[in-house]
């Protein structure tokens, strides 16, 4: 049986308390947490969360026994650090030794009233269980995110993302209500099209989904419904699941396609809810929203050391849930490599903020240097419109030791011929800022526009094609 300590909510905003639209923050208390009081916080909720995993959780009974360490060891949040990981190799395991959730599941099943996947395409699904409390707190961290883009009560939102077991699908929506928008499923199993004439007859004022989707939905609008997406009345576009929504030139590109400066980036674990990182409207770096409900930490991916969350830091980030019932994970590896802003930032919001900058499992190695395949992508994202911004690594064979140059398959823009003058000079201009910038040497191989699939998934940053 779960433990009764964990079910209080205080993490919550009251909405017995008003829903202000003037407001700036949605929890205004929690968001602008100063740090020592949000740390102090933390340990108290970590101490109960660790004891309620040693209770009710196999996975980490087992953890515990095998490790030595019982959660009355854990006096600090570095004292985490004697606690082992919790990899996604790990959670995989667990499910089939135990399915439905695996070992890990800690509320017994009549307190389960949600499930989600991850995304199989490293191998099976993982599925996430949540209890009604789980919920309310992953509702919270999406209240916290779009109220931060602008969005109140009365805005139509549509959400572009997979609805299908996609942890940004119902549950975005199930959020959304609780902000008090009108929540609007519509969904990217509807295409394009169907997704479009949704826009038009509900009169959305904003949308979520992959910046891809974003951008196809604006290149389509013409066609679909005769007039050019800007003249919808959208007013927030906003999203995540891959890079875009966080670049300069990205931003610049759905300001005038969708006629609006209102662009926001999102990010996530999939596994990790309700953690999440979101945009202000200063876009300087993603703000962590939710350190009262998840512990996250940063640390070296290849030795597992803990890194200190300064200005500037860089590292694997890690997470613990604080309060989940359901699946709650303990110093989970998420694999997304991030870089730390911890600097004031003007929203007066407190939580640190972030970059991500690449992802652990798809490092590459070019003659001892590390490249990520994401900050090849990002510098391509600096030449729209000659560029869409879509690329992916093309390796010959799987493994992390790549030889220069760097094949690197670059989509060129709307009306851009890939052999005209201007589409070589941008293919050379490429090669020589990821040069200068990351001392790797590439050889761009330049794809006419709309060769890249367009769908609401994320575009694969590396492919494998032998020679
Ligand atoms: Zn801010």
């Amino acid at each position: 049986m779960a433990r009764t300590d964990l079910t209080a909510l205080p993490d919550l905003y009251d909405l017995a308390r008003g829903n202000d639209a003037a407001r700036p923050y949605w929890n205004p208390e929690r968001e602008t947490m100063p740090a020592e009081r949000l740390a102090a916080l933390q340990l108290e909720k970590l101490r109960v969360q660790l004891r309620y995993l040693r209770d009710n959780s196999a996975l980490y009974q087992a953890k515990f026994r095998e490790s030595g360490v019982a959660p009355e060891d854990v006096r600090s949040l570095a004292d985490l650090a004697l606690v082992p990981f919790t990899t996604k190799h790990e959670l995989r395991a667990s499910q089939d030794a135990a399915p439905p959730f695996g070992l890990h599941q800690a509320a017994p099943m009549d307190r389960i009233v949600r499930t989600t996947a991850t995304s199989g395409t490293s191998g099976k699904p993982v599925y996430q269980g949540y209890s009604r409390n789980d919920v309310l707190r992953r509702s919270e961290s999406v209240c916290r995110g779009f109220w931060g883009y602008g969005i109140r009560p009365g805005d139509r939102v549509v959400n572009g993302f997979a609805l299908s077991m996609f942890s940004a699908g119902v549950p975005f929506n199930v959020g959304l209500e609780q902000l008090g928008a009108v929540s609007i499923p519509a969904g990217a199993e509807r295409k394009a099209e169907g997704v479009l004439k949704i826009i038009r007859d509900l009169r959305a004022t904003a949308l979520v989904s992959t910046p891809s989707f974003a951008a196809y939905l604006a290149e389509k609008s013409p066609e679909v419904l005769g007039v050019p997406a800007r003249e919808l009345g959208v007013r927030v576009i906003c999203g995540g699941g891959e890079s875009g929504f966080e670049q300069p030139a990205f931003q610049q590109l759905m300001e005038q396609q969708w006629g609006t400066p209102f662009v926001y980036d999102w990010a996530s674990s999939s596994d990790a809810h309700p953690n999440i990182f979101a945009h202000c409207a200063e876009r300087e770096g993603k703000h962590h929203l939710t350190g009262d409900m998840v512990l996250t930490q940063l640390i070296d991916p290849a030795t597992g050391a803990m890194r200190e969350i300064a200005d500037g830091a860089e590292g694997e980030y890690i997470i613990t849930h604080l309060d989940r019932e359901a699946c709650p994970l303990l110093r989970y590896r998420t694999g997304d490599i991030l870089r730390v802003r911890t600097k004031p930032c003007a929203c007066g919001r407190t939580g640190f903020r972030m970059d991500i900058i690449g992802r652990s499992d798809d490092m590459l190695i070019v003659r001892g240097i590390n490249v990520f395949p994401i900050a090849l992508v990002n510098i391509v994202g600096e030449f729209l419109p000659q560029a869409t911004g879509k690329a992916q690594v093309v390796l010959q064979a799987a493994g992390t030791k790549v030889e220069p140059p760097v094949r690197l398959r670059v989509e060129c823009g709307d009306g851009i011929d890939p052999g005209s003058a201007q589409a070589l000079e941008m293919k050379a201009g490429i090669e020589k800022k990821i040069r200068a910038d990351l001392s790797v040497t590439t050889n761009i191989e330049l794809v006419a526009f709309g060769r890249f699939e367009r769908t609401a998934a994320k575009t694969r940053l590396v492919v494998i094609e032998p020679a």
